[in-house]
């Protein structure tokens, strides 16, 4: 049985009373579904965070970090940095930080490389343009995201990456991709996955949906057989839609 997961992905959102007051309502919740609920705040929030989390075993991850350890790279963060506060998890390779911050699939590969040693599990993203869709060239866009990030990776440390595949025109747009659509991008990216890996392994990995999941649409897409849950970005602001999208399994 692969792991089922619900994330919450913060972008540059909250104060810090407001993380707390989240973490109060989330931790009060009595949540005992079937998914790993993470979440991943904006990196200034995240010291002390997993010990206050751990007996709800409820994951907290970073947005992003820097693939070296340390250095002189201002306003960086390092997953050796993420690790000594115990942070579980790390976005990598999200559309914005791949646009706004120019990150290529070179360097995500080296960041998704630099959290594996550090003991932190990389979440991966990949997907495709609204353009790419249309030209019909998205499956082709993601492999070679999936190429040139995950694919020189060893089998035991591909074993520990989670995947979101994230459509960027279903991002924060309100339009979500629909369970067909999700659930053959889905079995395109376990496909290569297993060309690459093998089929076992393929059948381990988590891999994640993204862009405009919410409370109404969420089972549908999670009752897809490649769908093993959510990268959730607005709906994982407030405790209640976060949890009605992780109780939709
Ligand atoms: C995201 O940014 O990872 C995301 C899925 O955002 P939203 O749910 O708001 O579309």
């Amino acid at each position: 049985m692969r792991k089922k997961i619900v994330a919450g992905n913060w972008k540059m959102n909250k104060t810090r009373v407001e993380v707390d007051a989240f973490f109060d309502q989330l931790l009060n919740s009595n949540y005992d579904g079937e998914a790993e609920l993470i979440i991943c705040p904006p990196s200034i929030y995240l010291n002390g965070l997993p010990q206050k989390s751990a007996s709800k075993n409820i994951g907290v991850g970073a947005q992003n970090c820097h693939y070296e350890s340390f250095g002189a790279y201002t306003g960086e963060v390092s997953s050796d940095m993420l690790k000594e506060l115990d942070v579980k998890y790390c976005i990598l390779g999200h559309s914005e930080r791949r646009t706004y911050f120019n990150e290529s699939d070179e360097e995500i590969g080296k960041k998704v490389s630099s959290v594996l040693n550090s003991g932190v599990i990389p979440i991966f993203c990949c997907g495709e343009k609204l353009d790419e869709r249309q030209s019909d060239i998205h499956f082709q866009v993601v492999e070679e995201q999936l190429s040139e990030a995950l694919f020189s990776l060893d089998p035991d440390e591909m074993l520990k990456v989670i995947i979101a595949y994230e459509p960027i025109w279903a991002i924060g747009t309100g339009v979500t991709a629909s369970p067909n659509q999700a659930q053959e991008m889905h079995a395109h990216i376990r496909k290569l996955i297993s060309n690459q890996f093998g089929n076992d392994l393929a059948d381990k990995i988590s891999i994640l949906y993204g862009g405009s999941c919410k409370p109404d649409n969420a089972s549908e897409l999670f009752s897809c057989k490649d769908i093993d849950g959510g990268l959730i970005g607005g709906a994982s602001l407030e405790t209640d839609s976060f949890l009605a999208i992780a109780n939709s399994f």
